[in-house]
């Protein structure tokens, strides 16, 4: 405790006799101030012990130097105090403990000046206490961070800022395999294997800047030659004051163990477990590498998307075992006929990728396409059904190419080019190549400008529905309608179904594209029932929305909502969705038929529907493709296989629809295989709603009778707009 309250208008304690310049002297220092005889008795004090220590005048004058003094601190006291007297003064200070008013000891820094002649010795204390104190834990942690450091397991070093080793502990031995004093003097770099000492010097850079701790990790090389993977938390050290940068201490362990069990299980996570290839994430990783090279090295970068043909039968017939050989035979070859740098990876079920680099020519690029054609042309040996039963596999591929120069290319537009490829080259014929072109990249462009004019449409509402008649070919009467739905374009024209629709697939707008015309049909469909109480209308439905139950919900609320019976809606569902893997879900069509909606199969023939999809699902009606109309005049292959189709289904009692009738020799045909149902050009285009249904108020109340046999003579089926009719026979006639 520091004394207080010192009476300052109390007169200086009396000098001693005989002292010169006490006044001046005391007047020097705000710090504590004494004279001390020769005899080391104190003569005099200034005020200033009382403020600092607490201690009066009293408490000091006339005390020999020895009382005040830690008893520790005596010895070196009395041997500065003898050098002084003798004016041996070379160091005129010293450091040593006093005691202060509460009885503690304080650290004081004293300075003095001997005056031989009035044999007095002038000096001057300062209070250090608090100085003293922090150098003496600094040097407690010191001592503390060095027992540490030397019976530490991790091997301690200190380095210059070069990399230079100043300092490395005992367990160096253990951890760099080298005696600490072999290291030291050597900069770290030497021991560092080549591959990693780039990414050592970056990140000591890092540390030398950065006052934070770091860990850094690379492959260090042993006396015995051999690299173990180590791993340092390393910081530097800095004067506190000035921010100079003293040295780097890391504190470093072997982690080769560790490291060699990430590495396996970061080759896992990138390596497809069937082929050993490269997976999706390795080669999105590659292919990021290879897009940057481009930015220092100017080349090409090609990206082949292959695409077995129809693997799917390997499966269905063979089984998955015989599937998954021919896959990894494949990939095989794949390795094997690409260059060493190339990578291949597996990028879906039966997709790969091969990336290659640096091709110099479009030469180079087609050889390695159709080199990649030719190797899986050769025949696949995979085992067969039965246990030791060896099958010989002809199998062919597609590949679709897609080649960049710019760093700036996005690697899901270059995949998305090979993609479109790709499907050029199964629609031309598959076991073949194409690339990626000024055509296509116009395709591209369609398929950018189409999502982009689909958005709009939807927010705007731009779209419409247009609905074709469906008549009984028996007599011509218009039965109901199909909705088909038109998007308008923005610039007066109009999107092509086929094409936004897969866009919409892609995208999945196609959940709000479907909703609208669900709740449009419904409403239409209201004043449809008002003009002829008795017509449905079809809706199509993408397979995206077929197994999902909400919209089978949707579809039965909103009937309840219209006021409509469920049995004035068909939905029509795409061969596609039967292809899809979830497939409808049997119960969400079932869930419709309860309601009373009839669900049937639309463009059947076109597809991979087969007989068992038939039996597997309630179904109520079949739409035959019109490709499969348009060839089937009288006596045809064609005609023959729909008479085939029209049998079956009409034993596993389904409706059947004829797609697309234009000409009176289509519809005659049609005729003769027992079609119930049609739709076609001959009959109507498609029609506004209101032409609809003003057609249907036109065929209101005419008897059946007259058109019963309409289909012998010719004659324009009833209910239809006579004019479209005879334009048609009369073209089809000429
Ligand atoms: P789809 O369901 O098979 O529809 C029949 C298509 O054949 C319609 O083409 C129709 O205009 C056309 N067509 C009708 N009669 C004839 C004919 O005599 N000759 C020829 N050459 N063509 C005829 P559209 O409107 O281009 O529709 C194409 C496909 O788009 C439809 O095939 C359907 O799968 C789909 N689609 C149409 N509207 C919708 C919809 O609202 N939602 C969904 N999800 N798909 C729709
Ligand atoms: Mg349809
Ligand atoms: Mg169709």
């Amino acid at each position: 405790m520091r004394g207080n309250g010192r009476d300052r208008s109390a007169p200086p304690p009396t000098p001693p006799p005989g002292a010169i310049g006490h006044d001046w002297f005391h007047r020097l220092s705000r710090d504590p101030t004494c004279i001390f005889g020769f005899d080391g008795v104190v003569r005099w004090v200034s005020g200033s012990w009382q403020d600092e220590l607490g201690l009066p005048a009293s408490a000091l004058l006339g005390r020999h130097f020895a009382d005040l003094v830690h008893p520790e601190d005596v010895d070196v006291s009395s041997a500065a105090l003898q050098l002084a007297l003798r004016g041996e003064d070379g160091t005129n200070h010293l450091e040593n403990r006093c005691r202060a008013a509460d009885g503690e000891y304080r650290w004081l820094h004293w300075s003095w000046a001997a005056d031989p002649e009035v044999q007095l010795l002038y000096a001057v204390a300062r209070d250090v206490t608090d100085r003293k104190l922090a150098d003496m834990r600094l040097a407690n942690s010191e001592a503390r961070y060095r027992l540490m450091a030397e019976h530490s397991s991790d091997a301690i070093t200190v380095s210059s800022r070069e990399g230079i080793f100043d300092y490395v502990s005992p367990a160096g031995k253990s951890v760099f395999g080298w005696r600490p004093e072999e290291m030291v003097g050597r900069e770290v770099y030497q021991f560092i294997h080549p591959d990693d000492v780039e990414g050592l010097r970056t990140s000591f850079k890092h540390i030398l800047f950065d006052p934070n701790v770091s860990t850094i990790s690379a492959r260090f090389r042993r006396a015995d030659g051999s690299y173990r993977w180590l791993e340092s938390t390393a910081r530097q050290i800095s004067n506190r004051h000035t921010g100079e940068l003293l040295a780097v201490i890391g504190n470093t362990r072997d982690v080769t163990e560790r490291r060699t069990a990430q590495d396996a299980l970061e080759v896992q996570a990138q390596t497809d477990p069937l082929t050993g290839t490269a997976n999706r994430t390795l080669l999105t990783d590659r292919m990021r590498g290879a897009l940057l090279r481009l930015e220092r090295t100017p080349g090409t970068v090609a990206v082949l998307l292959l695409d077995l043909d129809r693997f799917k039968d390997v499966n269905d017939s063979l089984g998955h075992r015989a599937g998954d050989e021919v896959l990894v035979a494949a990939a095989e070859r794949l390795v094997a006929a690409c260059r060493p740098t190339d990578s291949v990876a597996r990028y879906g079920g039966d997709e790969f990728v091969v990336l290659a680099e640096g091709l110099s020519s479009a030469e180079d690029v087609h050889e390695l396409a159709d080199r990649l054609v030719a190797v899986l042309r050769e025949p696949f040996q995979v085992s067969g059904s039965m246990p030791g039963d060896e099958q010989r596999l002809l199998l062919t591929v597609s590949v679709g190419v897609a080649v960049t120069t710019r760093s700036e290319h996005l690697i899901d537009d270059l995949m998305q080019e090979a993609d479109l490829a790709l499907y050029r080259a199964k629609d031309r014929g598959r076991d073949r190549h194409e690339l990626f072109d000024s055509d296509l990249q116009a395709r591209a462009q369609r398929r950018l400008d189409t999502r982009r004019n689909l958005r709009r449409a939807l927010v705007e509402q731009d779209m419409y529905l247009l609905y074709q008649p469906i008549v009984r070919i028996g007599d011509g009467r218009v039965l109901g309608a199909e909705g088909l739905l038109r998007i308008r374009d923005g610039g007066g024209g109009e999107l092509v179904p086929a094409e936004f629709l897969t866009v919409a697939e892609d995208t999945g707008l196609i959940h709000q594209l479907d909703a609208w015309v669900l709740q449009q049909i419904l409403l239409d469909q209201k004043s449809f029932r008002a003009a002829d109480p008795s017509v449905f209308v079809g809706i199509n439905l993408s397979y995206r929305n077929v197994a999902d139950g909400r919209f089978a919900e949707a579809i039965t609320t909103g009937l309840i909502n219209a006021g409509l019976p469920g049995t004035s809606l068909r939905v029509e569902l795409t061969e596609r969705a039967l292809l899809d893997t979830a497939g409808p879900s049997v119960a969400g069509v079932q869930r419709l038929r309860n309601a009373g909606v009839r669900v049937g199969l639309d463009d059947f023939g076109t597809g991979h529907s087969s007989l068992s999809t038939l039996q597997r699902l309630p179904l109520d009606f079949l739409k035959v493709d019109r490709s499969i109309v348009q060839n089937a005049v009288p006596g045809s292959r064609q005609a023959a296989i729909m008479r085939a189709i029209i049998g079956l289904a009409h034993a596993l009692d389904l409706e059947v629809v004829a797609e697309g009738i234009e000409s009176a020799e289509q519809l005659t045909a049609v005729q003769q295989t027992g079609c119930d149902t049609g739709q076609g050009w001959l009959f109507s285009h498609p029609l506004k709603a209101a032409d609809y249904r003003g057609l249907l108020l036109s065929q209101r109340g005419r008897p059946l009778a007259r058109a019963t046999g309409y289909h012998k003579r010719l004659e324009p089926p009833v209910g239809i707009e006579p004019t479209t009719y005879s334009l048609r026979v009369n073209r089809s006639t000429d």
